[in-house]
């Protein structure tokens, strides 16, 4: 479209082009009708993209452009991108992020080894194929044989058996990998592409001075440098995991390029191994999701995008809501689950900021239940039920509102989530002993449920029926003295239950 505009404007090359030129060509493009009537700013950024594009390429193109069309400001923000016309990057639904990283997770914990085994067969018979110059048809041949002697199962159940299987189940796998980085990291996509082999590194930290594992990247963005600065995230066992079967898939690749990366594709074109680009990775999880069968949202499959990881994780750090996380619980193992937020974080601001936010969110959320909520236990629901009254319904929608905006502008107060209920928390009456925050090592349902700051509302009533049915069957066979421990647990679950009422009075929950 661009040439069109070009030789209909009377312009034979791009070096002709003036300043002038390129404003007539936005304006044409402004004045272009689209699917809403005109064309929207993010599709005029990515037009005067390829002018900005033509000019930083000029030294290496026969026909550059001679002048910076956009030299206080980048192409997107000169179409009129802005953060509201952009719109926000949507976190993944909870019961698909739940969904896609369990099965990354299994991907990368239990299928790996019988696809890293297979690419190591096709590796090893290509590499004497090129030794004695053998044909590529016999060297095939001779890899389905021995495929077919391993008896490699894939992630279906069914024996690997050909060269184009094995690579669409190696492409998976690295997929699966970047997805139980993004998602247990929170790492940009372009600090993810930035692995290199080594990346995961384990220092001395924490209250048991036990060596922690980090994974180094290279940070981009929020640097001046260009080529970024070398930075280090807090590594959950997935993570480590995930980077170890990067580093055996992309043995061959870095090998044969003299590159140190772990995420290489070879192109298609000719052949040569480059890096994975953003563009691709975006695609490739959409075909991952399809892959392991992502259940639908709303009746289409959800759009993945790498970005979402990142948000996503961040809903669940500020959230700190374990609840939605129980189908991880295996993998996760207590490592993570202590972790408390700035554990997860660690010296990412940006993200740490992102944090914020969605803890912000989270908070307004909580609120709204709270005040529309006829039945809640713990001792600040207790309060809250007993005051709410001008809340409720239909008719207390607008002075909710402004009761909600009020105390998000007005007041630092953050309410966190948890599996057993909610903490409004106010460090004067926190029994866990927090000052700024639940104290994650002294925060326990025993401690809380008679603490000022506890509300418990329907969504946690199944952790309570648990509970209690587990404390009755350990206080069958329990000792006198141990039985008053179970009494006095099953009394408190019975409390909580009692307040919260029936199932049929629970309003449906996310
Ligand atoms: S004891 Fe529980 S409810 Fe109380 S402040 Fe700590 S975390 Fe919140």
């Amino acid at each position: 479209m661009i040439l069109r505009w070009r030789v209909s404007a009377g312009h034979h090359t791009f070096r002709s082009l003036t300043p002038g030129a390129v404003e007539r060509f936005h304006g044409w493009l402004r004045a272009r009708p689209g699917r809403r009537g005109t064309l929207a700013a993010q599709t005029i950024g990515g037009y005067l993209q390829v002018f900005h594009d033509l000019y930083r390429q000029r030294d290496k193109l026969p026909d550059g452009l001679t002048f910076d069309p956009f030299p206080l400001e980048s192409a997107p923000v000169a179409a009129g991108v802005t953060r509201a016309t952009k719109g926000a990057i949507p976190f993944i639904p909870d019961a698909l992020a739940v969904d896609i990283l369990s099965k990354a997770l299994t991907w990368v914990e239990e299928h790996a080894e019988p696809i890293l085994a297979a690419r190591a067969i096709w590796d090893t018979v290509d590499i004497e194929a090129r030794e004695h110059g053998r044909d590529r048809h016999g060297a095939g041949r001779r890899a389905r044989l021995r495929l077919r002697g391993a008896v490699l199962r894939g992630p279906d159940g069914v024996p690997i058996r050909g060269g184009m299987e094995t690579r669409q189940l190696v492409t998976h796998l690295a997929e699966a990998c970047f997805i139980v980085i993004a998602g247990f990291v929170g790492m940009r996509v372009s600090e993810i592409l930035s692995l290199r082999a080594g990346a995961i590194e384990f220092r001395a930290g924490g209250e048991a001075d036990l060596p922690q594992a980090y994974v180094r990247a290279r940070l981009f963005k929020t640097v001046d440098d260009r080529g970024g600065r070398d930075e280090r995230w807090f590594a959950p066992a997935p993570v480590v995991s995930a980077v170890d079967v990067l580093e055996r898939l992309s043995a061959r690749l870095r090998l044969l390029s003299g590159r140190d990366q772990l995420f290489l594709t070879r192109n298609t074109q000719h052949g040569e191994v480059v890096l994975v680009t953003q563009m691709q990775i975006a695609l490739r999880l959409r075909h991952f999701a399809a892959r392991v069968d992502v259940p639908a949202y709303e009746g289409r499959p959800w759009p993945f995008a790498p970005h979402q990881f990142r948000k996503t994780f961040a809903r669940f750090v500020a959230r700190r809501d374990r609840s939605q996380l129980l189908g991880l619980a295996d993998h996760f193992k207590h490592a993570s689950i202590a972790m408390t937020a700035r554990g997860y974080v660690g010296t990412d601001f940006d993200l740490q900021g992102l944090v914020d936010h969605e803890g912000q969110i989270e908070t307004a959320a909580a609120l709204e239940r709270f005040l529309t909520a006829d039945r809640l236990a713990g001792k600040m629901g207790e309060r809250i039920v007993a005051g709410n009254a001008i809340f409720r319904g239909r008719a207390g929608a607008q002075v909710r509102r402004d009761y909600i905006g009020f105390v998000m502008q007005e007041t630092d107060l953050r309410i966190h989530a948890c599996d057993y209920g909610w903490c409004v928390f106010q460090p004067e009456t926190a029994r866990c002993g927090g000052t700024l925050a639940p104290s994650e090592a002294g925060r326990a349902p025993a401690v809380c449920v008679d603490c000022a700051n506890f509300v418990v509302d329907g969504r946690h009533r199944l952790y309570w029926e648990d509970r209690r049915s587990r404390n009755a069957i350990l206080q069958e066979t329990a000792s006198p003295l141990r039985r008053a421990v179970f009494d006095e647990t099953i009394a408190q679950c019975d409390r909580v239950l009692t307040r919260l009422g029936k199932h049929d009075d629970d309003e449906q929950t996310d």
